[in-house]
């Protein structure tokens, strides 16, 4: 029998630097999914990948002195090697530089088009126009449709003024079939009340996006028009299905087909099938024609739900969830249904967006930067404790402490506390001291459990049911913390019998028999429900129990407290947790951690001398493409530590601050601060939005126009609440420190250079 499919995805992160503990919290999340989806008898396919193309990898390119395609490999390399290091077990890897994608994006705009082509122009959901307004690089997102300045709603940035003939979609037009959609599938966003937010969103209406780009180089050229490449999020979007096959079937029928294949097959009855017989025929429905789109989709007879996908494809889309973090909701579940419904695909399932995972600044703090990294935290455990746990230890903390779907801490000091308490000195100890007992006592068999009727098999059957609820609900803290019960029942009955004294009795082994099976039954069921989320642990703990089945494979579903055979030979018994000790454990990990932001430079923490004031900001626990990472890596970029003061500097660390001539576009005081002022300074290729502490020395009207220095790979950071992005260069006069302005006597153009 032919299991069911289940189809995750992670967003495709956006390759411009590595990835930090919330790209690996956004994909452990997927990893447990996945993993506990094939225990419940699915075929999984579980699909990552990276976002390669896009402004802002040109330009990272650009600062590194490579071409975007070295940077991208190498940076797509540091993610294939982070998913091993955490044990993910995805089934498809999509680079969105591979000629598959490229070919699926192209595809998928051809069939869109090929669907629209009787359509009068002013109905076709894809159209050229030119298009003026504002563009935030940063997020790669459309800010304004005017030329009017205007910051990005997302980092707050000045955007950039475009003008230029683009290809767009008619996103307008879908306002009605969306909002029907959204209707009829209450539960198709999760949490519910970012459901509210999307549908709140478009009902305040949608304007028509511009797919393509003519400014920028590094993308998928458009078919038949390569002056323009992709917009990064039709691209990026679209890896959701080049992923698993879509555009590796037979593209030449939507190249050429529509009509032709229409008049061969006719329309499918239903609407929604999506053979290229369908094409010709959902044309002449125009846009909002009450298709009726829902989630999943059944295939037209053949069973094929369209030509252009391969057999995979046409197996696992659509999608049953796409998990993704909450800033790139909008992209999510306004865009990309809208994209999918004008190319008659049917949408994914779900749409599940979660908080971010937000870094707590230390209290004692050695000025250290606010991102984590997960592999200095991996192989600090693995190192310390001389065992495979850095795995468990983080992905156990990540979803034992935050409550999925909202905001989240991540403290190093936690991590270590809850590995501590909870895997250490609970489940690796309970687990060692029983097996060590079984070992002493009964030579190595599981003892029978006699005739008694038991409590401990009626909390562990209750326990499963709601373990199973939880891990169906995505509440992963709420299911571990269950879980965990069982491991403190077991606790408790080991401390309240005391079988190492029982054992001295008389008839010790009737005693003891039958407690070591109730304890080690429960650890035995802890094991497979912990599975998911502690790969490597549990399946240590199975064969130490003597289980001989592949425990990635054992059906949850079934799962019984009695499964455990008496007469079963333990296997080789080895701690599954070694405590760690706090403080040498958290100073390792720093240490490895800046080892990471300042590669080459092995800087003592307490060398370290300053100090990002960037710790609220989250650093994105997910990235579908572009959004928050340049600002991350921006903050990770300024926790590399300085050299200490007066000490000489290289030619080399000089080259490292990047200095420019900007024009002061506008100036204005802040309320509540005296001393700062608030610019936009032109920089050449961009304006900046930049604080400096010189109210006392200048009025805001003298300062606009004003040629002045300033410092651009600065990492943002913020000011009484507004982001400053970059440094101006003053000189500071007299004993009262009076900043007076670098400038230039010469006429230079803004963007020059300083050097
Ligand atoms: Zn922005």
């Amino acid at each position: 029998m032919s299991k069911p499919k289940f189809y995750l995805t992670t967003p495709i992160y956006y390759a411009n630097s590595r990835p930090h503990v919330g790209s690996a919290y956004t994909t452990i999340v997927c990893d447990v999914i996945a993993r506990y989806k094939r225990m419940c008898g699915y075929e999984v396919a579980y699909l990552t990948g990276t976002d390669e193309h896009g402004v802002n990898i040109e330009r990272a390119a650009e600062k590194l002195g490579v071409t975007p395609q070295q940077l991208v490999d190498k940076n797509q390399q540091i993610f294939r090697d982070l998913w091993k290091l955490l044990g993910i077990s995805y089934t498809n890897f999509i680079r969105t530089t591979s000629p598959e994608h490229e070919r699926a994006v192209q595809t998928l705009v051809r069939r869109t088009m090929a669907r629209d082509k009787d359509l009068p122009p002013e109905k076709r959901s894809i159209y050229k126009a030119k298009y003026e307004g504002r563009y935030c690089i940063y997020d790669n997102l459309y800010v304004s449709d005017t030329p009017e300045p205007a910051n990005c709603q997302i980092c707050g940035r000045p955007a950039e003024l475009i003008s230029e003939e683009n290809y767009f979609f008619r996103l307008k037009a879908y306002e009605k079939p969306l909002l029907d959609f959204y209707r009829a599938n209450p539960q198709w966003v999760q949490p519910d009340f970012r459901m509210n937010e999307v549908k709140s969103f478009v009902e305040a209406g949608l304007k028509d996006v511009s797919i393509s780009r003519k400014t920028i180089k590094w993308g998928i050229p458009w078919p038949g028009d390569p002056e323009h490449v992709f917009y990064v999020w039709y691209d990026a979007l679209t890896s959701y299905m080049s992923g698993i096959g879509y555009g590796e079937g037979d593209i030449e029928s939507v190249r050429h087909g529509a009509s032709s294949a229409s008049a061969e097959k006719g329309a499918p009855s239903g609407g929604r099938g999506s053979s290229p017989s369908a094409l010709g025929a959902l044309a002449s429905e125009g846009l909002s024609g009450g298709r009726g789109f829902s989630p999943g989709v059944s295939s037209d007879a053949s069973g094929v739900l369209t030509p252009e996908g391969n057999a995979e494809f046409n197996k696992f889309w659509p999608a049953d969830l796409h998990m993704i973090g909450k800033e790139i909701i909008r992209f999510h579940a306004v865009y990309w249904p809208a994209f999918l419904m004008a190319a008659g695909l049917p949408l994914p399932e779900k749409i599940f967006a979660h908080g971010w995972l937000l870094f707590e600044q230390e209290k004692m703090s050695k000025s250290k930067g606010n991102v984590a990294y997960p592999e200095p935290i991996v192989k600090a455990f693995d190192e310390l404790t001389g065992a495979k746990v850095g795995n468990d230890a983080l992905r156990y903390y990540l979803l034992r402490e935050t409550v999925f779907g909202q905001d989240g801490n991540f403290s190093r000091e936690a991590l270590i506390t809850r590995y501590n308490a909870d895997l250490a000195n609970g489940l690796g100890n309970l687990a060692s001291r029983t097996l060590t007992m079984i070992d002493n006592y009964f030579e190595g068999v599981i003892p029978e459990l006699g005739p008694a009727n038991d409590a401990m098999e009626e909390n562990a059957a209750h326990l499963i049911k709601s373990a199973i609820t939880y891990y169906d609900r995505f509440q992963f803290s709420e299911c571990l913390q269950e879980i965990w019960q069982l491991v403190s029942l077991a606790d408790f009955s080991l401390a309240h019998e005391k079988p190492w004294k029982q054992i001295t009795e008389p008839n010790g082994k009737e005693l003891v028999g039958p407690l070591l099976y109730r304890i080690a039954a429960a650890i035995r069921v802890v094991s497979v429900l912990a599975h998911p989320v502690i790969p490597d642990a549990t399946r240590k703990i199975w064969e130490q129990l003597g289980q001989t089945d592949d425990l990635d494979d054992v059906d949850v579903k079934q799962l019984q407290w009695r499964g455990l055979i008496p007469g079963t030979k333990i296997g080789k018994l080895e701690g599954a947790f070694p405590r760690a000790d706090k403080k040498e454990l958290s100073e390792r990990i720093e240490k490895m951690e800046n080892e990471i932001r300042n590669p080459g430079a092995a800087v003592e923490p307490s060398a370290r001398a300053n100090k990002t004031d960037a710790s609220i900001e989250p650093a994105a626990a997910s990235t579908a493409a572009p959004s928050a990472t340049a600002a991350t890596s921006a903050a990770a970029g300024a926790a590399a530590a300085p050299a200490p003061a007066n000490a000489k500097i290289t030619i080399d660390d000089f080259a490292k601050v990047e200095l420019r001539v900007g024009v002061v576009k506008t100036a204005e005081r802040i309320q509540g601060a005296d001393k700062l002022l608030k610019l936009t300074v032109d920089i050449g290729d961009e304006v900046r939005q930049v604080l400096a502490g010189i109210a006392l020395a200048y009025a805001p009207e003298e300062l606009v126009g004003r040629k002045v220095v300033i410092v651009v790979n600065l990492a943002p950071r913020k000011m009484r609440g507004i982001e400053s992005n970059g440094m101006l260069l003053a000189a500071s006069a007299g004993a009262d420190g009076k900043p007076v302005l670098c400038t230039f006597a010469e006429d230079i153009p803004a963007g020059s250079k300083v050097k």
